[in-house]
């Protein structure tokens, strides 16, 4: 086993106190995963009876136990804990379901040395890497390829609904999430970075990324600094603020065009030094 690499700081709320909360986050002393269980587009029409805050959790906790294994890589460790969901609720629900439960995934793992990630659809994993001092090395890992299907649909003269986007589920030439198919997890983009050069890492949900890519107005290195220097909490709270000026402005002028404040989840890890 190895010593801890990483200080992690996990943070989870709800988009609204009211409603459960669909994401997942999970750590162990050398792993970390966030799962964001997608929205349906009818609760009421899923074919399952457990929902996407029961997914994303059993998803989460299998992965995490997998991971910690430390024999596998994410990706072999994400298809078999999409497998034991799957086994799990195919017995009582309908798993051919167009829309049946699905998470996005994040998740990061210090094995020999080495930081290795995996995303898995708009979830996000942001390294900070040592750099030669003249400006940072910021790398972004996520995939943006459900909202590459919505603009090809536009293209071709097809509105882009959240019916239309979902039926390219999960099928090549359309988006990968974890749902009902193993092989996603092949989908999802992965890679490894020396622990020694990373000074700090998050990885989020896509409702704890809305300051850099809905709003635009932080990037990463202003991001991870305010995460820092001023807390997790400051951020989400920076994050609600503003999503909460963006939704008093007429529809016209909004820039966020999705919900008003989404679920929000983000493990910040700092290098022991
Ligand atoms: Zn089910």
């Amino acid at each position: 086993m190895g010593s801890m690499a990483f200080r992690m700081l996990a943070w989870s709320e709800p988009g609204d106190p009211r409603v459960e909360n669909e994401d997942f986050v999970a750590t162990s002393a050398d792993v970390a995963v966030v799962l964001d269980g997608v929205t349906p587009l009818d609760r009421d029409d899923t074919g399952c009876q457990h929902g996407v805050a029961w997914y994303a959790r059993t998803l989460g906790t299998y992965l995490l136990q997998l991971a910690g294994d430390r024999r596998d890589s994410l990706a072999d460790c994400l298809a078999t804990a999409i497998r034991r969901v799957r086994d799990d609720h195919a017995g009582t629900c309908d798993l051919d379901h167009f829309d049946s439960p699905a998470a996005t995934v994040s998740a990061v793992r210090v094995r020999d040395g080495r930081l290795e990630y995996l995303v898995l659809s708009d979830a996000s994993v942001v390294l900070d890497l040592e750099s030669d001092g003249t400006k940072p090395d910021i790398r972004w890992i996520t995939d943006h390829r459900a909202s590459e299907v919505g603009r090809r649909l536009r293209a071709a003269g097809i509105p882009p609904t959240g019916h239309a986007v979902r039926t390219h589920r999960n099928r090549a030439g359309g988006y990968w999430v974890a749902a009902e198919r193993p092989e996603a997890a092949y989908q999802a983009l992965g890679g490894s970075v020396p622990v020694a050069e990373v000074r700090r890492a998050v990885i989020a949900s896509d409702g704890a990324t809305r300051l850099i890519d809905v709003f635009g107005l932080f990037d990463w290195t202003d991001a991870l600094d305010l995460i820092e220097h001023e807390g997790v909490d400051a951020y989400v709270a920076r994050t609600r603020a503003v999503e909460k000026e963006d939704a008093a402005r007429p529809s016209a002028s909004r820039v966020n065009r999705g919900k008003t404040h989404d679920d929000t989840t983000l493990v910040f890890l700092t290098r022991w030094t």
